[in-house]
């Protein structure tokens, strides 16, 4: 079929917060960035402008794709709708929700694409204007991530990140070696490391013209351990760069190598992302070996990484089996004690395609139709062993605001920012407060009047 245009979509519902959107999307830029040259591409992001309307005017012509993950999807199947209202013949859906479970939406896409799509996306295209585009394409192996899908000029041009979006996204690893049981990223992105060439990296920080960004990668702080040659040359190369910061999640390993932790301050990175995920030590197992649910070692680390001027953002969550409401309060004590310079406390989901999911189904302890849009990691989804649900939500709810009170908040970000020498204050003055915002809005959705499908 002759093809007018590509339209790609990003769901959202976030919206503009203070006149942007808080990042784009960086798998669709990427796959956006492999459409030839002679065939009209555009990104639409939801949370930058509602796409409803311009689905309106699409025609049989176009050929759009969707990605979502799994509390997106039930929007994306809403946006579906639309287009084939419209008359558009041909929906592509990917992401990690068709990924996981790709039956759930076999039912309304017209195609299907699962893995991470580098290979079968052109091939979609090709076929699209052959008129032999197949129900389901999987991208099997994990790319090797030396030169795949570079970011496109024409793409980077017509996102505008600068203007649109708040935090620039950006990939240096991708997998993770570790097992916890409720992880989907490395359901997606496979258990091996995989490391882009640094002279990619740094070519295409110039390209974009960015001084900012956040890392996509699941667990970059395992590049510490698995190749510390490879971090040492990435922070050197990183370093030379005129960038205003960089964050990334991590686990606690990476406070046992102080030298690439003061070469990763040289190289401009902010904060680490931490993820500790339980206080409670009967959790171990759950925890895929990064974390031991000790608090004493979590000090430490906290201290090792702060040493070096670096930030640390805790990340927890609530509802493992060994959990009951203290340890909510456990942990809200250990951040208390602790400094750190913000603090992600979330539910525990279960994710398609994890092992926490399957163990749920077996003992029936999902809570029956919940839809898809309160897999938020901010609503309780199944039946916790150790506490009611009622009481599980009643807690959370009172810890969260104890946590993000806007006193709180300010306490930390002041201490963040006072990690800074004074002259660049000004420029640290946002983002020392901006974390705990985000997860504030991120527990908001709890008690939002209705969740956006
Ligand atoms: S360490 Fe992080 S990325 Fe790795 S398996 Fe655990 S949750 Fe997933």
């Amino acid at each position: 079929m002759e093809i007018r245009k590509i339209v790609l979509i990003q769901p959202g519902r976030e919206g503009r917060i203070f006149g942007k959107a808080p990042a784009a999307s960086y798998t669709l830029m990427r796959l956006a960035s492999l459409v030839p040259d002679d065939v009209e591409v555009e990104i639409w992001h939801h949370d930058w402008e509602p796409v409803e309307q311009k689905l309106l005017t699409l025609t049989k012509h176009d050929l759009v794709g969707i990605t979502a993950k799994t509390l997106e999807i039930e929007q994306a199947e809403y946006f579906a709708q639309l287009a084939r209202q419209a008359g558009v013949q041909a929906i592509v859906v990917g992401g990690s929700h068709a990924t996981l479970m790709p039956e759930d939406v076999e039912r309304w896409a017209d195609v299907v694409v699962t893995g991470e799509a580098y290979r079968t996306w052109p091939k979609i295209i090709e076929d699209f204007q052959n008129d032999t585009l197949q129900p389901r394409y999987d991208d099997t192996e994990w790319a090797d991530l030396s030169g795949v899908a570079p970011l496109s000029d024409r793409v980077i041009r017509q996102v505008d990140e600068v203007r649109h979006y708040w935090t620039p996204m950006m990939e240096i690893t991708r997998g993770c070696p570790r097992n916890c049981s409720f992880c989907t990223a490395i359901r997606v992105s496979g258990q091996k490391m995989r490391f882009r060439p640094i002279d990619e990296i740094v070519e295409e920080i110039e390209r974009r013209k960015i001084d900012r960004f956040f890392l996509t990668d699941d667990n970059f702080g395992l590049a510490f351990v698995i190749d510390p040659e490879y971090t040492e040359k990435l922070f050197l190369a990183l370093e030379k760069l005129p960038l205003r910061g960089w964050t990334t999640q991590a686990e606690m390993a990476v406070s046992k190598y102080p030298e690439l932790l003061k070469l990763a301050k040289r190289a401009h990175m902010d904060k680490l992302f931490i993820g500790f995920e339980s206080v409670n030590p009967e959790n171990r197992r759950e925890l895929g070996g990064k974390s031991k649910g000790q608090m004493k070692q979590y000090h430490q680390a906290i201290q090792a990484i702060q040493k070096t001027g670096i930030g640390v953002v805790g990340l927890f969550v609530f509802g493992f089996d060994f959990d009951t409401p203290q340890v909510m309060w456990d942990t809200w004590n250990f951040a208390k004690e602790s400094g750190l310079d913000s603090l992600s406390t979330t539910v525990l989901t279960p994710y398609p395609g994890t092992p926490f999911r399957k163990q749920l189904i077996e003992e029936n302890r999902l809570i029956p139709n919940k839809s898809w849009r309160y897999y938020d990691t901010a609503h309780v989804t199944y039946y916790p062993k150790l506490m009611s649900v009622e009481e599980f939500e009643r807690e959370y709810d009172k810890v969260c605001r104890a946590i993000y009170s806007p006193y709180r908040i300010a306490q930390r970000g002041l201490r963040a920012l006072s990690r800074h020498p004074v002259r660049r204050m000004p420029a640290k003055l946002f983002g020392s407060f901006s974390t705990d915002y985000g997860y504030r809005r991120t527990f908001a959705w709890r008690h939002a009047t209705s969740l956006p499908r």
